[in-house]
């Protein structure tokens, strides 16, 4: 072997060990979703955290500025599939409460939490019928737990917010009064919302109330409001399985058969797919649902109670 050729395979390895060290360094950024700041902390009194945009928001809700609060997931993150950061774990750890979605969705919390005491770790979601459970899910882990997106509908909205104030008036006794009366607030405008959204569903033409979305992930909205979910882009109730070839022409006999008027992409998800099918089907597509995040300020849909009156006023419009 001559020199010459040596140093090339060196410099060939070489090349192809900063390559790697790059795509290293890409990965760990993509993975850990630009969240090295752990979540967004606002107010002051005890240290509460709370997994999701919607425990956020609920929480907002009930307690004000009362407590102090950091958000872990911030809007258009997945939650299903979240890291958190070495910021965001530190703030688990010095939180006195750690509100949770449970059902499965931030199990990615588990391992943070049996390494911060699971005696704060407070299950927002308790009391609620989850949709699905020990269903035909066996090979998905994921959901053995059954849907998790319940804050579809806002009677479970209601006891997201009693669990929460319970939790809250645990931690602080003194403030009791001023979440329970927020939380009252609260549920009367959800009752107020939950009227608005069946009004608008109701507006829809009944053959008309049939749905194709991209992931499942509105069941308890149908449920509640009388929609037919049709079918979902991705299979299962997860954001992560991708369709097979099999699995869309499937879904487009299916949508021509059932005459689905639309195809829902939420906000969260890469609507490539689900314009394609539009596309091959002749059936209208209708982006910016708010599934699994909340909106940005300013959106509307920032609060719970906007999210729901968002959604429903978009279903509306595309299928009346
Ligand atoms: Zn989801």
């Amino acid at each position: 072997m001559s020199i010459r050729s040596m140093d090339s395979r060196s410099r060939r390895r070489r090349a192809l060990v900063m390559l790697l060290a790059l795509l290293a360094i890409w990965v760990t950024a993509a993975c850990g979703g630009g969240d090295d700041d752990g979540g967004a902390t606002t107010g002051t009194g005890v240290k509460v955290v709370a997994t999701t945009t919607q425990i956020g928001a609920l929480t907002r809700e009930v307690a004000g500025g009362e407590v102090e609060l950091t958000v872990l997931l911030s809007e258009g993150a997945d939650a299903h599939d979240y890291e958190p950061s070495p910021k965001a774990v530190a703030q688990i750890k010095d939180a006195d409460v750690v509100l949770v979605n449970g059902i499965g969705l931030d199990a990615w919390l588990d391992d943070v939490i049996s390494g911060a005491g699971a005696e704060r770790v407070v299950v927002v979601t308790d009391g609620i019928a989850i949709r699905g459970a020990d269903a035909e899910h066996g090979d998905d882990e994921e959901h053995d737990e059954g849907d998790p997106h319940v804050w579809h509908d806002p009677e479970n909205v209601k006891l997201m917010v009693d669990n929460i104030a319970a939790a809250l008036s645990e931690a602080d006794p003194e403030k009791a009064a001023t979440f329970q009366a927020s939380s009252d607030a609260y549920k009367a405008k959800l009752d107020a919302v939950d009227a608005q959204v069946r009004a608008l569903i109701d507006s829809i033409p009944a053959e008309n109330r049939k749905i194709v979305t991209n992931h499942d992930s509105f069941g308890y909205f149908f449920d509640r409001y009388g929609l037919e979910f049709v079918g979902a882009i991705i299979p299962g109730t997860s954001k992560d399985a991708q369709p097979s070839a099999k699995d869309l022409a499937d879904l487009t006999d299916l949508i021509k058969r059932e005459g689905v008027k639309a195809i829902f992409a939420e906000e969260e998800v890469d609507p490539k797919v689900a314009s394609q099918l539009a596309a091959d089907t002749g059936v209208a597509i209708v982006t910016g649902l708010y599934a699994d995040s909340l909106g940005a300020p300013g959106s509307g849909a920032e609060t719970v109670d906007g999210m729901l009156l968002s959604n429903a006023t978009k279903i509306a419009e595309a299928l009346r």
